[in-house]
């Protein structure tokens, strides 16, 4: 069964493996230390899944460790639901960080402790600038940035005034602690960055006990410092931060130094990655929750049956790179497809039913056949299929005026059915609308498990189910969740939402084994594509989520767009 099996960790080399290797080999760094730092204000994703493999793969392949640290700094956007959805992710990815799970929240009073040691040393200031004002002193990226007037407090003011923001004596944005560099920088993170920020609301772990918080760019690099992080590992956005995280470290004095190596993120064709947009796809309805099958997030391949070996396996093949580029739906499909070849078990069923009976089967009689169930495992063994008198095909796999190419079932043509016999069709029954509603055909008794002792060839195997024993199933295909590679490209993303991103079956027959399947457990229709059985089942109604097709259709769509 699709398993989540522990991580493989034949890991290519990349340059951020290299820098690590290169400090191990310096005696630089003796014990290597990362972390994955998702902010709790929403779920995790497939481009989060590539910093999670990246941080703790390093810390597997390197012997060192991982933490798990919530950026929870900024308490009106978080929500125990999210941490506990990461946890759960991160875990579900196959990944451990032991007991070095931590939260930003923990250091709040180190760092508040650390913001009065910078006002003490002259290098932070207390601000009362309106934020307008304070935007437009803060100059362009030709213009130099104005000095603030409040930039030459004494100490001993700035120190009241901090202690008086932290008592809660003024409202939310009134003042803020920034730290004294130079407005004059050319790195516009330089220009005096905000360190502290007055916002009375409740923080999902420290409740009432903050009424001011620290930025994201104060409480990272020392977060990091303080947990010993010797590789901070983040998104190229965070280059420009760099100079104001090494500043902060070389200014406090902070138990390590850790080092901030960037590289690029994952941006998927087709596909949003911004939290942003994916809380809005759920809080708007456009999808069914944040596990919605066609939604990016782990929770969400998850649910369409994406293993976590096909994650790792993925975020292996496309690497690690200094230079942002978009990947294509292809490749992420092919992990998925190859990872699932090697471990779903194959199983029939038939998503558009048309009735077929053969003629010369006696009546009330059924043979049983053995099916394999995974011919690139053979420990996976082989299981019994009932046949008999009345079976169901794929419409789609008979043509009464087939063209040149079909080479499937048509009217006198003989084809294989998959580990039972060959058949011929002999006769075409239609309504009186003349829609082909049933086959009649013949089999060959000599031709039993599928192949005739005379050698005689066929040029299609077909799948089918046995019409005593089939389970009736609604099946769910996805499509692409938009419908440009690039959404939002041209404004609103929510105007690139497909129409066709979700095709409901109902009335698909499968085979009875089928009626067992799990919740999470990933099969094969042969010839169709991997299924997963849906958490929406229940016993009277099995509901399958198409993983991803057999066929490479998006490569040919793909060539298809480049040649027109
Ligand atoms: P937001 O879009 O809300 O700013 P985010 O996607 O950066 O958030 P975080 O929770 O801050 O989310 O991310 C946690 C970690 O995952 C960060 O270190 C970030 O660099 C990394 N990460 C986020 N998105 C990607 C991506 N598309 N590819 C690779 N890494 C990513
Ligand atoms: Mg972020």
């Amino acid at each position: 069964m699709a398993s989540t099996d522990t991580p493989d960790s034949e890991a290519g080399r990349d340059f951020i493996r290299d820098i690590v290797q290169a400090d191990l080999d310096a005696g630089r760094v003796t014990d290597v230390v990362t972390r994955f730092p998702p902010e709790p204000n929403g779920y995790l994703h497939i481009g989060h899944a590539k910093s999670i493999c990246l941080n703790f793969g390093i810390a597997q392949e390197f012997g060192g460790r991982c933490h798990l640290r919530f950026d929870d700094t900024n308490p009106t956007k978080e929500d125990q639901a999210f941490l506990d959805a990461i946890e759960r992710d991160v875990r579900w990815l196959g990944f451990d960080w032991g007991k070095h799970l931590y939260h930003a929240s923990d250091y709040f009073q180190q760092l508040y402790d650390w913001a009065e040691h910078l006002i003490e040393k002259g290098l932070a200031y207390v601000d009362d600038t309106p934020p307008a004002e304070m935007r437009a002193q803060r100059g362009t990226l030709t213009e130099p940035g104005q000095n603030s007037p409040c930039r030459y407090r004494s100490v001993e003011v700035n120190l009241d005034l901090f202690r008086r923001m932290r008592a809660g004596e003024f409202p939310n944005g009134t003042r803020v602690l920034r730290a004294k560099i130079d407005m004059a920088s050319g790195n516009m993170n330089l220009r005096d960055p905000v360190l502290y920020r007055i916002l009375h609301a409740k923080h999902p772990r420290t409740g009432d006990a903050w009424c001011i918080y620290p930025t994201y760019d104060f409480a990272h690099g020392q977060s990091d410092a303080i947990e010993g992080v010797t590789h901070s590992i983040c998104t190229l956005e965070f280059e420009d931060h760099r100079p104001l995280y090494d500043w902060l470290i070389q200014h406090l004095p902070v138990p390590s130094q850790p080092h901030q190596y960037e590289f690029a993120r994952l941006n998927l064709a087709y596909t949003v990655l911004s939290k942003r947009v994916l809380m809005r796809l759920v809080h708007e309805g456009h999808v069914a929750g944040w596990d919605d099958p066609r939604m990016p997030t782990l929770a969400g391949l998850r649910r369409r049956g994406v293993p976590p070996a096909a994650l790792r396996e993925f975020v292996r093949r496309i690497g690690v790179a200094k230079a942002n580029s978009v990947v294509d739906i292809a490749q992420w499909e092919h992990a998925v497809r190859d990872t699932l070849n090697r471990i779903a078990p194959r199983r029939m069923a038939v998503l558009r039913p048309l009735k077929l009976v053969i003629e010369n089967w006696p009546e009330g009689e059924t043979a049983t056949l053995e099916a394999v169930n995974n011919p690139e495992d053979p420990t996976a063994g082989t299981r019994e299929v009932a046949f008999g008198r009345e079976i169901f095909i794929e419409r789609d796999d008979f043509m009464e005026n087939p063209p040149r190419k079909f080479f499937r079932l048509a009217p006198g043509r003989e084809v294989r059915l998959r580990y039972a016999y060959f058949i011929t069709c002999r006769e075409v029954v239609k309504d009186a609308a003349g829609q082909v509603v049933e086959l009649r055909c013949t089999y060959d008794p000599a031709t039993r498990g599928g192949d005739a002792p005379d050698g005689r060839r066929v040029q299609a195997t077909l799948h089918w189910v046995a019409a005593a024993d089939a389970v009736p199933a609604e099946v769910r295909l996805y499509n692409q969740l938009f419908a440009r590679p690039d959404p939002g490209a041209d404004g609103d993303v929510m105007a690139d939402l497909s129409p066709e991103s979700l095709e409901a079956m109902t009335g698909c027959l499968v085979e009875p084994a089928l009626a067992s399947a799990q919740v999470g457990e990933t099969v094969q229709f042969e010839r169709i594509g991997y299924f997963c059985l849906d958490p929406d089942s229940t016993p009277e109604r099995l509901v399958f989520n198409r993983t991803v097709g057999l066929r490479d259709t998006w490569a040919k769509v793909q060539a298809t767009e480049r040649a027109r």
